[in-house]
């Protein structure tokens, strides 16, 4: 017998509003302990506000749900303290391949470029992403109610409200601010009348998560039309404890029920894997997918997040991850709201900028769903000459389409870019994700480490220098001290520190072949390590006016 999973029960707790302590208003309360409303948690403590999570159940996921977890989500992890335990658990992998019948008709690297500290993928299953997430809550003291389900929500000008059933009774509970990670059919999304717009794909997926010894190399495969399965698509990826992601298109009129039954899923498995492979079935699931969004991700004092506010197919990998994402955009901003630091209107740019991601997300996910499962007969003829001409035709790869594989999003349109007055070239324009790069932190113990380890959570001033005699530190240290601080840090080619100012090696030139730094070059980085501004010389005008329009604060001209 292979081991499989063994899923963790958490303890429910009578809650204080039941034991007649005083109710009490919470700054935040996180609807949902799922990946994304558990990254809101620990994100929410970094910036030291206090939130709790309320979930129904008292287990991680169940079953087969997300596995592969991109390069920009492992960042974000990183930042919120779980990016290791994810890494050291799962699989790395970076090479996709996809197959016609038989042969390789295109193959991709997610990272053909080196010294990143994250690879381009990590396969893990979905509970124990959620188990790491919820240790570090425990760890650092983030209080989860488990067995808690909202049933009723209501809102006012300056809270929300909340009626919640547990098994002691129904008690209610305010806060300033309310997060909805419920999941995809988010019941307060409901409650509160809310729609949300996109479509159902007509297909059904058989997703077995097979437990089995195998030596096949650590990639996806993905083949169109293969002998074992004809006529069909099917997905293979392995993941952590020697379990292996099977998905099998089986067409919209396939029978969810009948196919899930062991004697049809078992000889499927062995015409793809021969008879002789010894396996155990995890778990078996039939799926149909949709791709939808909500019109605005806040609504006065509630914030939606996660599958609650975007749904895609999982050809992309790009539910959770995007997830994930919402709540690094969002975290930062409400602190400085809650902070009196930046007016409400703030957060307006949370729903802007996750409403453009979403929908990437969603453009990237429905093309790659319409050309797994061509709607008509012209498509599908379009299809197989695609794959054909794939085999032998570097331009027909392009259109070869088995799932966009989740990258970040760049809020190049975002009112909160200060645009560019200075020339560069590359990718970090304002609005971009920042790119990782290997850096020394230097001093007397200088230690090897990566750029964006250093960067988030706060504003951060990056000062390229070569020559650090040149470094005005009063003026850089001065940045620390306006409402809304900036901390300095110096990324220098040469060896040497500057005292007070954390200071980092160029290890091997990265930053400044990635960042198009020259001497003197200083980039304005969000909480959420996406560039806010950049200019080849410092200035603290600029500097301050480009923190302002970062935060909605700039006074109008
Ligand atoms: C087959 C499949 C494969 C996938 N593969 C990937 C992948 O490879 N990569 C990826 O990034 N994503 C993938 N996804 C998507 C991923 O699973 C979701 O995007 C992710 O789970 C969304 O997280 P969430 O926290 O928003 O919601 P959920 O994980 O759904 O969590 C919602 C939580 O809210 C709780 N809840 C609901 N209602 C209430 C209530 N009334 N009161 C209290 N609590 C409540 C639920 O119990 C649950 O714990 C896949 C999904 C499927 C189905």
């Amino acid at each position: 017998m292979l081991k499989t999973y063994s899923y963790p029960k958490y303890v429910y707790h009578r809650p204080p509003e039941l034991s007649g302590a005083v109710s009490r208003r919470y700054p935040v309360v996180i609807v949902g302990a799922g990946p994304v409303g558990l990254t809101a948690a620990l994100d929410c403590h970094l910036h030291g506000i206090p939130a709790i999570v309320i979930d129904d159940d008292d287990t991680v996921s169940v079953g087969s749900r997300g596995l592969c977890y991109a390069k920009r989500a492992l960042e974000v992890l990183d930042r919120v303290g779980v990016g290791q335990a994810v890494v050291d658990k799962g699989v790395e992998w970076n090479v996709g391949r996809t197959f016609f019948g038989e042969k390789e008709v295109y193959h991709f690297n997610l990272l053909p470029e080196p010294d990143h500290k994250r690879p381009g993928m990590i396969n893990l299953q979905q509970y124990y992403l959620e188990e790491y997430l919820v240790n570090r809550c425990n760890e650092v003291g983030i209080e989860i109610r488990w067995k808690n389900k909202v049933v009723s929500v209501a809102q006012a000008d300056d809270h929300a409200s909340l009626q919640v059933e547990t098994a002691d009774g129904v008690y209610g509970i305010e806060c300033d601010w309310l997060i909805v990670c419920d999941g995809a059919r988010s019941p307060i999304r409901s409650m509160m009348g809310l729609d949300i717009d996109g479509r159902i794909f007509m297909d059904r997926f058989l997703i077995a998560d097979v437990v089995m010894k195998a030596d096949f190399p650590a990639e996806r495969w993905f083949w169109f039309d293969p002998p074992f399965h004809r006529n069909q698509s099917v997905l293979l990826h392995r993941e952590a404890d020697n379990v292996w992601r099977i998905d099998f298109q089986l067409g919209w009129d396939a029978d969810p029920q009948a196919e899930k039954q062991p004697e049809r899923v078992i000889p499927r498995i062995q015409a793809m894997l021969g008879k002789d492979r010894e396996f155990e079935l995890e778990w078996v699931s039939v799926y149909t997918f949709q791709c939808r969004r909500m019109n605005r991700f806040n609504h006065g004092r509630v914030m939606f997040a996660g599958d609650a506010a975007h749904q895609v197919s999982p050809f992309g990998a790009r539910g959770a991850n995007s997830g994930v994402q919402d709540t690094d955009n969002l975290i930062w901003k409400l602190k400085l709201v809650i902070d009196g630091k930046a007016p409400a209107a703030l957060l307006d740019t949370y729903s802007d900028e996750r409403c453009w991601a979403a929908d990437e997300n969603i453009l990237n996910s429905t093309r790659s769903t319409d050309f797994i499962t061509p709607k008509s007969n012209v498509s599908k003829q379009f299809r197989t000459a695609v794959l054909q001409l794939a085999q032998k035709h570097a331009f027909a790869r392009k259109l070869v389409n088995s799932g966009r594989l989740s990258v970040p999003a760049f809020y190049t349109r975002s009112q909160l870019n200060t645009p560019d007055i200075d020339a560069f070239t590359g990718m970090m324009e304002p609005g971009a994700p920042m790119d990782d790069a290997p850096v020394r932190v230097n001093g007397h113990d200088p230690v090897d480490s990566w750029l964006l380890d250093h960067i988030g959570n706060r504003f951060q001033l990056i000062v390229y220098a070569k020559d650090l005699s040149r470094i005005d530190s009063a003026a850089l240290s001065g940045l620390r001290q306006a409402t809304i601080g900036v901390e300095p840090v110096i990324v220098t080619s040469g060896s040497d520190a500057v005292p007070g100012i954390r200071t980092l090696h160029d290890l091997r030139g990265r930053f400044a072949q990635r960042y198009d730094a020259a001497d003197g070059t200083v980039y304005l980085a969000r909480p959420d390590q996406h560039v806010a501004a950049r200019w080849r010389t410092f200035d603290s005008k600029l500097i301050q006016a480009a923190v302002q329009r970062a935060t909605c604060t700039l006074a109008k001209a």
